[in-house]
């Protein structure tokens, strides 16, 4: 099947392409004419009129009106293609029109005006079709996240630093991460000085700009594979040069097992006595099965035993990511992987849901695999909720990506107390974001809520030349 679509005007051509995308998961669509099935808006002035033809023949014709604000009108739009949509298909999304990756953007202002939770689903079901399940979901979020950024001032900021290489690459990864081998091991001393340097000159930034860094974060990436003397060099640098009192969290994304060691975990608990340091130790699934297919390098009797090794040195605060929807990954074997990690007992868990992504291997590949269908995605998303909250999770920050199967959500649950402050800044979007590395981005965010983003090379030899070099 090919889809395509047009319209006359660049107005709100993203949600135009992403909600037909939506409902069409894995079909090619393109921007054009022709196709199975296409799709037409047209507008003209404040007039818009959309249309669906199958094999050249209009069979939905809907026309309206927008109004003088934009924001309205882009839901007016949104709603409209939506109804064709559901029309054409029968079928209804747990999140409706909504585009963002962000969305408990739009649940802030809903909790600050004290909604209910009924009046805020029954708002967000009529403005953006978001299903009951959903709305409720995402209030509950946003309250979450509103406690934790309450205790937060507007010049706190974070610091990100980026580490992007990892043992293997595993088959979703469309980030940039490099794969250790001889020519990455050797530049893993040089990247650090690179690491280093950088750090130099944003320290100067944050003090011009009279922010205060409340968290760190350690990403990648596997930010272990620099070794524990390089870690060791980094820590240094950040507590000889930041205001040790500001610092409320360190994030060390430990990640896989294969990088965890006693050394590494020898460090970083001397740290641990003066930070609240939280650690990621990230099995995806408890089946080796899918954990080779996913091309990582190590079993889940490895997870656990990185799990003792932390605990050993008196890591409580510790977080595990899951992803639901693994290639030929059954109901069963998602409800095993989350009971498992429940035996581990972390501090938060974070459950994502598979997104096939452009640049990721499995993008070339997913005819290899058998995957979960959307209902099955949705009601595991249900229960895994409901387990989680019988054991005292709470959701605290969520997100949503590109091409997730379902178009579902990514939701990060914690003990209460353990919410991940770095988690909730940058989704909130009124923090800057300071990040060190390569590939990484920084964030200043101006008056009006206008962001800039600064990016570094995502190449580390060309990070390492630009910082070492200049
Ligand atoms: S651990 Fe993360 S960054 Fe590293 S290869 Fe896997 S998905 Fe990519």
């Amino acid at each position: 099947m090919k889809i395509t679509y047009y319209s006359n005007s660049q107005k709100f051509l993203y949600d135009f392409q992403h909600i037909i995308r939506a409902f069409y998961p894995g079909v090619e669509i393109k921007f054009g004419n022709g196709g199975d099935v296409h799709f037409e808006a047209l507008f003209e002035n404040s007039f818009v009129t959309i249309k669906a033809k199958k094999a050249g023949k209009e069979i939905l014709v809907r026309s309206f009106m927008l109004t003088d604000d934009e924001h309205e009108s882009k839901k007016i739009f949104g709603r409209n293609l939506y109804d064709v949509l559901k029309a054409l298909t029968g079928k209804e999304l747990p999140w409706g029109i909504l585009t963002g990756i962000r969305p408990t953007k739009i649940a802030y202002p809903l909790v600050e005006a004290k909604l209910s939770a009924g009046e805020a689903c029954e708002y967000l079901q009529r403005e953006y079709y978001i299903a009951k399940k959903k709305g409720l979901l995402l209030f509950e979020v946003a309250q979450n996240e509103i406690d934790v950024l309450n205790k937060v001032d507007p010049l706190a900021a974070c610091l990100y630093i980026g580490i992007p290489i990892c043992p293997t690459k595993c088959l979703y990864c469309s980030f940039s991460c490099n794969e250790l081998n001889r020519e990455t091991e050797s530049l893993l001393d040089l990247y650090t000085q690179a690491l280093l340097t950088e750090l130099e000159r944003t320290y100067e930034i944050i003090e011009k700009n009279k922010n205060r860094i409340v968290a760190i974060y350690f990403g990648g990436g596997s930010p272990a594979i620099l070794g524990a003397g390089n870690i060791k060099k980094i820590f240094e640098s950040l507590l000889a040069s930041l205001n040790k009192e500001d610092i409320r969290e360190i994030t060390f994304e430990a990640g896989r097992p294969d990088t965890i060691d006693q050394s590494l975990l020898e460090l970083l608990s001397v740290y641990k006595r003066d930070f609240n340091m939280r650690l990621c130790i990230n099995p995806q699934t408890s089946n080796d099965r899918t954990l080779q297919i996913i091309g990582r390098n190590h079993t889940f009797e490895d997870i656990k035993r990185a799990f003792e090794l932390a605990k050993e040195y008196g890591f409580e605060n510790i977080n595990s990511d899951v992803i639901l929807g693994l290639p030929n990954e059954s109901e069963e074997d998602f409800q095993k992987t989350i009971y498992d990690v429940l035996n581990l007992n972390p501090a938060s868990i974070t459950v994502h849901t598979l997104s096939i992504k452009r640049a990721s291997l499995l993008r070339f590949r997913w005819q290899e695999y058998r995957f979960m269908d959307e209902g099955t995605v949705n009601n595991l998303l249900d229960w895994t909720k409901s387990i989680l909250s019988a054991e005292r999770y709470i959701p605290y920050y969520m997100y949503r990506q590109k091409n997730m199967i379902g178009n579902f959500e990514n939701v990060g649950y914690s003990k209460r107390g353990f919410e991940g402050l770095y988690n909730v800044m940058i989704m909130q979007e009124r923090h800057n974001i300071y990040a060190c590395g390569a590939k990484a981005v920084s964030k200043f965010v101006f008056e009006n809520d206008r962001i800039e983003r600064v990016f570094n090379p995502a190449d580390i030899q060309l990070y390492i030349s630009r910082i070492l070099n200049v």
